[in-house]
């Protein structure tokens, strides 16, 4: 079986008569790299959060790993996040920042220390361990956020527009370095952006989102050189 699968996932929002989301269904196999891309408001976010278990399923199943967890909350799914507003603890500094998510897993010291320091390495913030969030730049704090999803190491990594707020040279780099990442993590990630040049470098599987449903699923080149 799949390592994710939805099945004809619907979303209605709490006062909306039209659903954001519906009859959805997709496969994603184990170490794959989806993109969903599509307009604004196409319901991509959606989507990704109902994975994450940080909103409602309106309808249909989703399983990960053979085991259906419309029902399941976000910690108890093997997931690590990026988003775009991902909110950093304010009176923890970037090290202890990092460490939060792995000190909750009960992983060693050590091991916390070691897996921050190559992350801080890969993400050019070794110098900023010992800093808290207010003293960072943007694209700084962006980075932190992808350095506690990267230090999890988690079979799956939900990205929602994870670049959004770098410059274009941070971007290119980011970009190169995601790819890196899910290769030498060997883990599924599903992706969200505006970016069509992110979707074509990195993607297995594009997934193009119109209105709440899905018009095409394909690798890049299908979905970029159809007439
Ligand atoms: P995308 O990520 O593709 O920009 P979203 O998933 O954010 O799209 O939004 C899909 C649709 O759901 C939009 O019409 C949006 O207005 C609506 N929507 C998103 N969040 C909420 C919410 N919390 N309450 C009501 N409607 C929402
Ligand atoms: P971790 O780094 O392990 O995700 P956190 O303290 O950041 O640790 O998150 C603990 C849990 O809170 C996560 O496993 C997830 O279920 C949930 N969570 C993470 N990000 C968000 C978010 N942006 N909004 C709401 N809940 C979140």
């Amino acid at each position: 079986m799949s390592q994710i699968s939805l099945r004809n996932i619907e979303k209605i929002y709490e006062g909306s008569t039209e659903p954001s989301v519906k009859d959805f269904n997709l496969e994603i196999e184990d170490k794959e790299f989806i993109v969903f891309v599509g307009p604004s408001g196409c319901g991509k976010s959606t989507t990704l959060r109902m994975i994450a278990g940080l909103e409602t399923i309106s309808g249909g199943e989703l399983y990960i790993k053979d085991k259906l967890v419309n029902k399941t909350p976000p910690k108890d799914r093997d997931i690590a996040m990026v988003f775009q507003n991902y909110a950093l603890y304010p009176h923890l500094s970037v090290y202890e920042n990092m460490a939060f998510g792995l000190k909750l897993r009960k992983v060693p010291k050590n091991e916390i220390k070691e897996r921050i320091a190559d992350a801080a390495e890969t993400l050019g913030l070794t110098d900023f361990l010992k800093r808290k969030p207010s003293a960072l730049s943007g694209g700084q704090r962006q980075r932190v956020a992808l350095g506690r999803a990267i230090v999890r190491e988690a079979p799956i990594f939900l990205m929602d527009e994870p670049l959004s707020n770098l410059d274009a040279k941070l971007r290119v780099q980011m970009r190169a370095e995601i790819t890196r990442l899910h290769k030498h993590l060997n883990n599924t990630i599903i992706y969200v952006t505006h970016d069509q040049t992110e979707a074509m470098t990195m993607a297995t599987r594009i997934v193009v989102m119109k209105d709440g449903v899905i018009q095409q699923i394909g690798a890049p080149i299908d979905v970029y050189n159809t007439p």
